[in-house]
């Protein structure tokens, strides 16, 4: 395979109208959608589970199965109480950031359609040193332009709504990705230009293939959980993002040292079966994709876990994309990651025999 140009203008066309729609927890559907009809050139059969999961299959007929996972879902908040003048609270739907909400334009989901809001946030003249609060979970509020919680619900709001950011994708100095939720629908974008190289490429592969984009992952593995049961794999390589931490105000001894536009960072872990890590690092080695280590203490915090720990064990691995700001609206990629990302899970499959037995001894 070319080691340019991974990424194709139709490739990228459909990132950034992936990445631009909402896909918040609890409600990827429209994503989920973007991403199957993209996909669905270039595999056999497909599934949608109960609670939105999509799996993209190649040979469904095979009885050795390898997932390729991702998640879909991108952190939310959810309307949670209404004030008599008009203002609202909210709550956490996955792990949101309080402190970079005050000033934000957010988008709240309705059954009218969209109603714009704003967080609003004391003015710095009102404020005094001595006295200013940081903002928390409880402080921070919308205003959507009413002056009554009647006002409020004859927009279409109320309770359960669901609110999201609308920041937009962008490239900066050609290279860096940035926009919301790269964690981690970059990933759903990597497993699906897998997806299309495969077909592209004209590779058969010998065992039946699992292109997994995950619901729910943000609230604690739950989409991953819940289709894992049902594929009842044999093999699963997990991609997700790690952090970048050459930015400020990260400790190296706390986070590790990631360096992005270094490569995919391979995660060891009880987690990660290390016969099939090893399968992975020796297929970097082989195709000359860079690639960095890290070490998880208990558990990844990533749908790798899910699986690992299904159908009485299943050989995992962790492939992560580094990523700047997470949880943020402005995270940022390395295009060089994502594409060795790509690439180091198109080999790695490529490597996987059928049957292939990964146990440490028999
Ligand atoms: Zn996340």
């Amino acid at each position: 395979m070319k080691k340019k140009n991974i990424i194709t203008k139709k490739s990228f066309a459909f990132l950034n109208k992936y990445i631009n729609n909402p896909s918040p927890t609890g409600f990827e559907k429209e994503g989920q959608k973007i991403w199957l009809d993209y996909i669905k050139p270039y595999i056999d059969d497909y599934w949608v589970d109960n609670y939105g999961t999509v799996v993209g299959i190649i040979n469904p007929e095979a009885k050795y199965r390898v997932v390729i996972e991702a998640h879909a879902d991108e952190i939310a908040w959810f309307v949670h109480y209404i004030t008599p003048d008009g203002f609202i609270y909210l709550r956490r739907n996955g792990g949101s950031d309080h402190q970079i909400a005050p000033s934000k334009k957010v988008l709240i989901h309705t059954d009218k359609g969209i109603v714009d809001a704003v967080f609003g946030w004391p003015a710095i003249h009102t404020r005094s040193n001595k006295t200013e609060k940081a903002p928390k979970p409880d402080n921070i509020f919308l205003d959507c332009g009413a002056n009554t919680k009647e006002e409020v619900e004859a927009m279409g709001v109320h309770v359960g709504c669901v609110v999201t950011y609308p920041d937009e994708f962008m490239v900066l100095n050609k290279n860096k990705y940035v926009g919301r939720a790269l964690d981690n629908r970059m990933g759903g974008f990597m497993i699906a230009e897998v997806a299309r190289l495969l077909k592209e490429n004209k590779i058969e592969l010998p065992f039946g293939l699992y292109i997994t984009n995950s619901v729910q992952e943000e609230i604690g593995l739950r989409g991953a959980q819940m289709i894992a049961e049902r594929i009842q794999p044999d093999v699963a390589i997990v991609t997700d993002v790690c952090h970048d931490t050459q930015t400020p105000m990260l400790d190296k001894i706390v986070q590790g040292d990631i360096v992005g536009g270094n490569g995919p960072v391979l995660t060891y872990g009880p987690a990660v079966q290390n016969n099939l890590l090893d399968l992975v690092i020796k297929t970097a080695d082989k195709a000359k994709i860079p690639f960095q280590r890290a070490a998880a203490s208990r558990s990844t915090g990533t749908d790798t876990d899910a699986f690992a720990y299904s159908n009485k064990g299943v050989p995992s691995c962790l492939i992560s994309l580094p990523l700047r700001y997470m949880h943020t609206t402005v995270e940022m990629t390395h295009k060089d990651d994502v594409e060795n990302c790509i690439r180091l899970i198109y080999e790695t499959l490529q490597k996987i025999e059928d049957q292939q037995d990964f146990r440490y001894f028999s």
